[in-house]
């Protein structure tokens, strides 16, 4: 799918990574992007400035709390309703602490996720799309604060299991990705009691590498089920994710 003409919905996009992608999507020529935000003091500047440089019919803050199903579920109506019609959802909005962290980086993520296919799926009027979720790194490894680890964890697995386990999403043709960037200097460890510790850490990635992962996905119609990693040591790279069958036969599980 080029990016040239697309309707788009990105959560947490006020500021980082999200913004960044915002961005992208609009210098493409994305005829629409939703920037879906709690923080509605950045989100309505950022959207400001977008509005100046890229013209005000192509970009619209939404305020929205992605915690909350009723917020969630407006978000994605006043987002369709501009252009009836929506191609790209990205679940991008995170947070490492604090009390919400499984409900704002999981359970928003699965909830969103079906209501994009709710609004992109041909069987009610769509015509597919793509939807990418944020995982992390922290989606593969211990080595992190243990919520947002299970988090990250959880978004990986239920993104890939969309397209394994559930064919609905195919049919329909939507596309799935996910991606899992490593650490990206953003305002997101702002309040982590270990700030400053992991501001040392020196294996940063640059932002755009990150958006340049989402554009891949977006753009290559043969990237369907993808798991897409991004640190400094291997920049961006695909991971093979097993079906179960698969799994099972390598481990015998089934032998007698
Ligand atoms: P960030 O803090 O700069 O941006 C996150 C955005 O999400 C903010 O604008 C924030 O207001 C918004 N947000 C938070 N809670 C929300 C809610 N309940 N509803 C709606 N919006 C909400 O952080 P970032 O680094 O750009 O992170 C974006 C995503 O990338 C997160 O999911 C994060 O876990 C993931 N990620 C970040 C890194 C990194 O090192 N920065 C690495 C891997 C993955």
């Amino acid at each position: 799918m080029k990016v040239d003409g697309v309707c788009a919905l990105v959560t947490g996009s006020a500021r980082g990574i999200g913004k960044a992608l915002v961005e992208r999507l609009l210098s493409k020529g994305a005829k629409f992007v939703a920037v879906i935000d709690i923080n509605r003091e950045l989100g309505e500047e950022t959207v400001k400035n977008f509005k100046q440089t890229y013209g005000p019919e192509r970009v619209r803050f939404i305020h929205c709390d992605v915690a909350s199903e009723r917020q969630l579920e407006k978000a994605f109506e006043e987002s369709y309703s501009v252009n009836d019609r929506l191609d790209v959802v990205i679940n991008n909005a995170g947070v490492v602490n604090g009390p919400n962290v499984l409900r704002i980086n999981l359970e928003a993520v699965v909830r969103s996720s079906y209501l994009a296919k709710k609004y992109m799926s041909k069987q009610n009027g769509g015509s597919g799309g793509v939807l990418i979720n944020m995982s992390s790194v922290a989606g593969f490894i211990a080595g992190w604060d243990p919520t947002y680890t299970a988090s990250k964890h959880g978004v990986k697995g239920f993104s890939l299991a969309l397209t394994k386990s559930d064919p609905s999403f195919s049919k329909d043709d939507i596309r799935v990705g996910v991606i899992c960037p490593g650490f990206v200097e953003t305002n997101l460890i702002d309040n982590h009691p270990d700030k400053e510790a992991i501001k040392k850490i020196s294996w940063a990635i640059p932002m755009s590498q990150v958006v340049d992962a989402f554009v891949m996905i977006i753009e290559d119609d043969t990237k369907h089920g993808c798991c897409v990693r991004i640190t400094k040591g291997k920049g961006i790279d695909l991971l093979p994710m097993k079906t179960f069958s698969e799994w099972a036969s390598e481990l015998q599980l089934f032998k007698t």
